[in-house]
């Protein structure tokens, strides 16, 4: 069964190769939605879009800059009439302590994920409240549950939790308009966002600390963006939902 046939959406930071963004791309793609790529570099949105196939495009878009949002959110209306679905995947991460983290370290973090998510989400609110619908899927964290612990610094776990208020906020404020807002909270996933960076020791003790015993795949977070994005999650708005092997059970 194709779970979002002739939807259109929007994923930001979806160009990373293996990637959040760029699995659940795929997934969504297979289930019958046209897809928006949404990157820093318009080469590597392009090419990530091809990937997925004809009829799916890629476009520059920081979404820290609210007039990127916007000319981003207005291009694929132009392109593909309408946006039902927006996945807001972007975002970066940095191992530092407390008291290492330097005011450009706060606004580089909080920028990309927080900010990136309310500058997407504002530029894409008139069309979806104008469709009398639509599905946001925020990508928040463990982080912001447990207070870090896995690779992101203090900075990182404000961020997702800042993500998680204003996941509900939105969820209260556009449920009359038949918009849903929800969050994912991935645990310890093998991507480029840690690739280089994480010890031998340090994955062996997060791996300790998930009852699954292994890391996540990008597509055990796609599963759960698809389940969010498509009527599947109809009267789900506001939730957080945990894809994180049991490594935070609460
Ligand atoms: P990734 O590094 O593979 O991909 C992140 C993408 O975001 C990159 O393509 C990057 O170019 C893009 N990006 C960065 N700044 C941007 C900006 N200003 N505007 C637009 N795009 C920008 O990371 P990932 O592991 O796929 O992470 C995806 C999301 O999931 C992130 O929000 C991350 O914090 C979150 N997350 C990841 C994990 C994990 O273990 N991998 C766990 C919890 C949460």
């Amino acid at each position: 069964m194709k779970l979002l046939d002739g939807k259109i959406a929007i994923i930001t930071g979806a160009a990373s190769p293996r990637g959040l963004g760029k699995a659940t791309a795929h997934l969504f793609a297979e289930h019958g939605a046209t897809v928006a790529i949404l990157d820093l570099d318009a080469d590597h949105a392009a090419a990530a879009a091809a990937d997925l196939g004809a009829g799916h495009i890629g476009l520059a878009c920081d979404v820290t800059n609210k007039d990127d949002c916007i000319a981003a959110a207005t291009a694929v209306v132009a392109a593909l009439g309408r946006i039902d679905i927006l996945v807001n995947n972007a975002g970066i991460t940095q191992p530092l302590k407390l008291m290492d983290i330097a005011p450009e370290n706060y606004e580089a973090v909080t920028d990309v994920s927080l900010r990136g998510t309310l500058y997407m989400s504002q530029a894409c609110i008139p069309t979806l409240r104008a469709q009398k619908s639509g599905s946001i899927v925020n990508m928040s964290s463990v982080s912001a549950q447990r207070g870090g612990g896995i690779f992101g610094g203090p900075h990182y776990s404000a961020a997702k939790a800042g993500v998680l208020g204003l996941t509900k906020a939105m969820a209260r404020e556009l449920a009359p308009d038949g918009i849903r807002s929800n969050a994912i909270c991935p645990g310890f996933i093998a991507t480029d966002i840690t690739a280089g960076k994480l010890t031998p020791e340090m994955k062996a003790q997060v791996l300790d600390g998930i009852p699954m015993g292994r890391a996540g795949e990008a597509s055990d977070v796609a599963g759960c963006a698809l389940f969010l994005a498509s009527e599947l999650s109809a009267y789900v708005t506001g939730s957080e939902i945990d894809v994180n092997g049991g490594s935070l059970i609460h």
